[in-house]
């Protein structure tokens, strides 16, 4: 009998063991869960598209205090600023008390996520229809995004140089957009093609309108009523959708899930899950002792080039403006850098086992996900997180009494895919992965745990000292 009460002991202390957070939990802290992922679901239904999540968080930024900075621009600890890249990133800080030159503590999330883009001559006439061209933005299963609604979203410039906003399809009066399929009746060739060719690039085309501009002229009549429709609501002529981004989303709101509501369905939870727990983190940051910095950015999903996107200078050029405002050497900062690379992970789907090594695979309900690495086959575009990093950051969480994970991307050889953290390391920060396990990563409706979120955001909070 003895023996075995030794053995009960000896598991538990040895053997690691990672429960759900549902179990562990009070319920107090489940309520604060809940309650912190309400403002969460108005920041998806605000925030479709990297300009929207840009103003949003520079709205809720204003709202905290925080200023815009300007190089030159004096600062003192506690002071909160932000600059925003293009419209379409921001980087916000809180001074610390600590010298500078100690380094920052930086959490990187990302702002866009896959959808469809409008060609630059996107507006066709067929057989009475009107359609719009896309090109698609990110990794994406095509027929995913057939017969369900889409809005559109994004912005025009006219050949004056005036810029329109434009975001119809959110509201319930609006119209919505659709692509449409085939029906199974006449698929039998389609329903051959591979998954993959199932729904082909060129034919993720959106039906806009189907009545003609009543004259004695029928050619294009459709296409003329549209255009009509468009310059009267936005005063632009078809030229101006050359030098436009307009993007197609998913037009469904934020939901909860399950009966029990302990999940968050919506499009865009990568990464704006990560982004909106960094962003509400450094929000809720009054004077921490180092300098904490939260960067969401712009293009990670087409590989993170372009000056909106982190393989850009304007995240070192931001740290080197606050740095020298505080009299200490740039490289000296960047190199005392520590970082999340603040990005979602594939959670575990029991539907689906077979792609993931279930003893390191990440699960819904288990906490943040801590991703020592990405990349794919042999780590190829990977930073790979020191074991002494990875003990630093283990500590932390432990110490704060956070609910954690490791998590790896699949079964070794069965794909693969990188974040920002090869592109942070690269300017010679300590950088590794954090952030929330999605289910359904990429579609247009991504699932994640309420009480994920809310360790993805204690998580930034540990980390930047809130
Ligand atoms: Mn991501
Ligand atoms: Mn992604």
């Amino acid at each position: 009998m003895s023996n075995e009460i030794d053995v009960k002991e000896l598991k538990k202390s040895l053997f690691s063991e990672k429960k759900n957070a549902g179990a562990l939990l009070c319920d107090d802290d489940i309520n604060k869960a809940d309650s912190f992922c309400e403002n969460y679901k108005k920041f998806l239904d605000f925030g479709k598209t990297e300009r929207e999540a840009c103003s949003y968080s520079e709205k809720l930024a204003r709202e905290n205090g925080f200023v815009e900075y300007k190089s030159g621009m004096n600062l003192n600890a506690g002071d909160k600023i932000y600059r925003i890249n293009r419209g379409k990133a921001i980087i916000l800080a809180v001074i610390g008390t600590q010298d500078i030159s100690q380094g920052i503590n930086l959490c990187a999330a990302h702002i866009d996520s896959p959808r469809l883009d409008l060609k630059q001559n996107p507006l066709y006439e067929e057989c009475e229809m009107a359609l719009f061209k896309t090109h698609y933005y990110g990794g994406i299963k095509k027929y995913q995004w057939t017969t369900i609604p889409l809005a559109l979203h994004g912005v025009i410039i006219k050949a004056n140089g005036e810029k329109v906003e434009v975001c119809i399809g959110e509201n319930d009066d609006e119209p919505v957009f659709c692509i449409t399929d085939l029906l199974p009746h006449l698929a039998q060739d389609q329903m051959k093609r591979t998954l993959a060719q199932g729904i082909k690039g060129e034919e993720l085309n959106i039906l806009i309108g189907s009545r003609p501009f009543k004259s004695d002229d029928s050619s294009e009549a459709v296409k003329l009523n549209i255009l009509k429709l468009l310059n009267e609501k936005y005063g632009i002529v078809e030229d101006d959708f050359i030098s436009a981004e307009l993007e197609a989303v998913p037009a469904f709101k934020a939901r909860d899930i399950g009966f029990d509501r302990s999940m968050i369905g919506a499009y865009g939870h990568d990464d704006r899950v990560c982004a909106y727990t960094a962003l509400k983190a450094i929000l809720d940051c009054e004077s921490p002792q180092k300098t904490a910095c939260v960067v969401l950015t712009d293009k990670e999903e087409t590989g993170s080039d372009g000056n909106t996107g982190l393989q850009s200078a304007y995240l070192k050029y931001f740290i080197a403006d606050i740095a020298e405002a505080l009299g200490a050497k740039p490289r000296d900062v960047i190199s005392a850098t520590k970082c999340l690379s603040a990005d979602v992970n594939a959670a575990f789907d029991p539907t689906f086992p077979e792609v993931n090594e279930r003893r390191n695979a990440a699960f819904i309900n288990k906490g943040v996900v801590i991703t020592k690495f990405t990349g794919a086959r042999g780590k190829s575009g990977t930073s790979d997180a020191s074991a002494e990093f990875v003990g630093e950051i283990r500590s932390l969480l432990d110490k704060a009494g956070i609910i954690w994970q490791t998590g790896e991307l699949g079964k070794v050889d069965m794909g693969g895919g990188g974040t920002v953290a090869a592109y942070l390391a690269n300017l010679n920060f300590e950088v590794i992965d954090a952030g929330v396990p999605v289910l359904s990563m990429h579609a247009p409706f991504e699932i994640v745990s309420k009480l994920d979120v809310y360790m993805t955001y204690r998580t930034f909070c540990a980390f930047m000292g809130v």
